[in-house]
């Protein structure tokens, strides 16, 4: 069973004025999240993903469709079974929303207040989740005193300290500059490594994709317009919207104006080469094309690591006899695809 099931999950918001079209946030949505995935949900702003994580966590109720947590319908809940529902799943989010008249630690302890937890037992959950996200030394200061990061790594704590199974990260680095943004997703696949958690990671930056979800949907206009494991959406993209995402990240193809430079820079022919790390690697298709005697220049892309995995996307100008050009370029071998560039 799915951890996470969504299936036709609708959410209309009614016009602001008589006569105007609803709003349709979230469009017939199916998607399955399976226990212990990084789940990445990836759009431009406006796209539904917030929507769709507020009626994941059954803060609104959803137009139509069933949301399964567990085989669960949460949509189905009494007001106090949501509730409950919700103390399992815990939430980050781009404003960290922390409490500044409170200590880290007492924000920490806010969730486990409301859920009634002795005083000792509070701090003491608190003091290990501080440890745990590393400060441990920053328990009495407040969150004003703190850097960006480290008010995120209290909301994480914070998110933490219920003991949920599911973490909704909703633009959760967005607000943080790129390094302590590589270092809060660092810690969120420690999450998902150590303690088990099923993580969804609502996010408009491909390269958060890239780092840490080992699956992705791609929504626009409130639908999910493409799913998969995060490796093949990178190296396969089907619509323009994720080819847009991914070339964000996997800069391996010359846009027009790109390649118009590029032509004027080198003679001959323009192949684009990729490979996945089933295929090949860039050290055997180079020296293919060597031993093949083509005469070829490197001219745009490289190689990436994409969930750890290789994924080379090359541009090559080749000179030469076109003839023997064809027939070197077709002994490098399976596993490798191999384009002309149109002129
Ligand atoms: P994203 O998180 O991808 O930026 P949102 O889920 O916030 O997208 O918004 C999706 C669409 O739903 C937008 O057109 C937005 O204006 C609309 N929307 C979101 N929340 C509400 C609301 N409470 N009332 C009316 N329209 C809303």
């Amino acid at each position: 069973m799915p951890h996470i099931s969504l299936r036709e999950v609708t959410k209309e918001y009614p016009a602001p004025r008589r006569g105007n079209r609803p709003t349709v946030a979230v469009d017939h949505v199916t998607l399955e999240v399976e226990r212990g995935d990084v789940f990445g949900i990836i759009g431009y702003s406006g796209a539904g993903k917030s929507t769709l994580v507020r009626l994941i966590n059954a803060l609104e109720p959803a137009t139509s469709g069933s949301i399964e947590i567990d085989g669960v319908d949460v949509t189905q809940l009494s007001a106090a079974k949501q509730r409950e529902m919700r103390t399992g799943v815990g939430m980050i989010f781009q404003r960290f929303n922390l409490l500044n008249s409170r200590s880290v630690r007492r924000n920490v302890e806010y969730p486990l207040e409301v859920a009634g937890w002795k005083a000792g037992d509070r701090k003491k959950r608190a003091r290990e989740l501080l440890d745990f996200v590393g400060l441990a030394d920053k328990a009495s200061a407040y969150p004003e005193q703190l850097s960006g990061g480290q008010q995120q790594r209290v909301g994480i704590a914070r998110a933490l300290a219920a003991n949920p199974e599911i973490l909704l990260a909703d633009e959760a680095t967005s607000a943080l500059d790129p390094e302590t943004t590589d270092e809060v997703l660092d810690l969120l696949a420690r999450i998902n490594r150590e303690l088990g958690l099923t993580i969804m990671v609502i996010t408009h930056e491909m390269g958060v994709i890239a780092r840490i979800a080992t699956k992705v949907a791609v929504m626009e206009r409130g639908k999910v317009v493409e799913q998969g494991e995060t490796y093949s959406v990178f190296t396969n993209p089907q619509t323009t919207t994720a080819k847009r995402f991914v070339r964000t990240v996997v800069r391996n193809l010359p846009d027009g104006d790109e390649l118009a430079e590029l032509r004027s820079q080198h003679e001959g022919r323009f192949f684009t080469i990729s490979f996945t790390d089933e295929g090949a690697t860039e050290a055997r298709v180079f020296g293919a094309l060597a031993r093949a005697g083509v005469d070829f220049n490197l001219v745009y892309g490289g190689v990436d690591a994409i969930q750890g995995r290789v994924y080379g996307l090359l541009t090559i100008a080749v000179r030469g006899d076109a003839r023997a050009v064809d027939e070197a370029l077709s002994t490098i071998g399976s596993g490798v695809t191999i384009e002309e560039v149109a002129a």
